[in-house]
């Protein structure tokens, strides 16, 4: 009775928690079933088969509803571990599409002859009565728990792999927490399955589903979601919690702003308006990525990089390098127009704590290279 008790409460606790992040799901998406939604769904089936099959066996049914049971709680085991799996593999996808492989079908070979497995073996339980039960179950359960190792591996690969090639900072980010929070998984079905014998592949994928949900929505409640750098609230609690309310080390904060940026909104539209804040997004954080700065976009056009750690000749160093490779990106991306950007930067003492002066020296150094700029345009005409 225990058993079955204690299956209950798995089931009950991850409702508990995959019901909000459904709900929530559901409501941002906008739609019931995006993969978010069905992965979720089929974990929780997989519970809820796995609580049927011990009450079947604790009820004694007979053997072709056990049979049945059985066979229905495997293959929606089978279901969720592929979910799961495309799950990450869109959210890698999503967030740098150059990636974008549209072979993804193949993954779902292992799965398919994966199942046909399993009805092969759970039918001739029933079809053959005579059978060794034991034996049957094992050959199903051993194919299962290969096939859901292979997807846990291979998540975990393409992951490590999009962190090891990946320049962009914030899918790096991502796929280091996806390929940690797939080890933890690999982990715990191995212990399942090597020390306890019993192996919770639902429960143990709700828990992967939460991790995964907690960390997606931090990163949409701390980004601006145009730039993809860190918006304007997480730049004020970064001030906050390095400079304002403890010693720290010293550091340099620069000021970039793009220069005529509403020409390009009057002339090609706001929506390659938009394109440009992007580009200037992804140029920071690759800079950001390189120097170990913290980059967030604070209005409009204007943005900010903090580099903890740093000297003079490095500033320089990278505000060049800010130019340099927004020109490439320029060029790269074949945009019909080119645009510039006027940086400022002001230097913070370790016994600075008043960063809101310091913050508005920058803008205002920023505005005098801007008008400098300006001034050299207007002698050449
Ligand atoms: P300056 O050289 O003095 O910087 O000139 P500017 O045209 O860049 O002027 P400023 O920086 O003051 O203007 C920023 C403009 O950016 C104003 C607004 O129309 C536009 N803008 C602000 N946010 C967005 C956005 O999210 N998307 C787009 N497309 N435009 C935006
Ligand atoms: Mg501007």
């Amino acid at each position: 009775m225990s058993i079955l008790a204690g299956k209950l409460w798995l089931l009950c606790f991850s409702t508990m928690m995959l019901a909000p992040m459904f709900y929530n799901i559901v409501k941002t998406e906008g739609r019931t079933f995006g993969i978010h939604s069905i992965a979720i769904i089929s974990v929780f089936w997989t519970m809820f088969f796995r609580l049927m099959v011990v009450a079947a066996s604790y009820f004694n049914f007979n053997t072709l509803i056990m049979f049945v049971l059985l066979l229905l709680w495997q293959l929606c085991i089978l279901f969720a571990t592929v979910a799961v799996f495309y799950l990450i593999l869109n959210e890698l996808k999503e967030k740098f599409m150059r990636y974008a492989n549209t072979n993804d079908w193949r993954y779902l070979f292992p799965a398919v002859f994966e199942a046909v497995i399993l009805i092969f073996f759970n039918c001739s339980g029933i079809i053959f009565p005579d059978a060794d039960e034991e034996l049957i179950s094992q050959g199903a359960s051993f194919s299962l728990y290969f096939v859901v190792n292979f997807y846990v591996i291979v998540g975990a690969w393409l992951c490590y792999k999009s962190y090891l090639y990946n320049l962009d900072f914030d899918i790096k980010y991502l796929a280091r927490k996806h390929f940690l929070y797939f080890m933890v998984l690999c982990v715990a079905l191995f212990l399942q399955q090597v020390v306890f014998k019993e192996v919770e592949v639902g429960f143990s994928l709700a828990v992967f589903l939460f991790f995964n949900y907690m960390t997606r929505s931090r990163t949409l409640i701390s980004q601006d979601p145009l730039s993809g750098v860190n918006n304007r609230v997480t730049f004020n609690k970064f001030i906050n919690n390095v400079f304002v309310s403890r010693e720290h080390a010293d550091a340099y904060i620069i000021f970039i702003d793009i220069d005529k940026f509403k020409q390009i909104n009057d002339t090609y539209g706001h929506l390659e308006g938009d394109e440009a804040i992007s580009l200037v997004g992804k140029t920071l954080k690759s800079i950001a990525g390189e120097y170990n700065a913290f980059v967030a976009r604070i209005g409009g056009d204007e943005f900010v990089l903090v580099v903890q750690n740093c000297d003079k000749e490095k500033v320089l160093k990278i505000i060049d390098s800010i130019s340099y490779e927004l020109d490439e990106r320029l060029i790269f991306s074949d945009k019909k127009y080119d645009f510039t950007v006027s940086c400022g930067y002001v230097y913070v003492e370790p016994q600075d704590h008043n960063i809101k002066d310091l913050i508005s020296k920058a803008d205002k150094r920023m505005y005098q290279e801007k008008s400098r700029k300006r001034e050299e345009v207007n002698a050449v005409n």
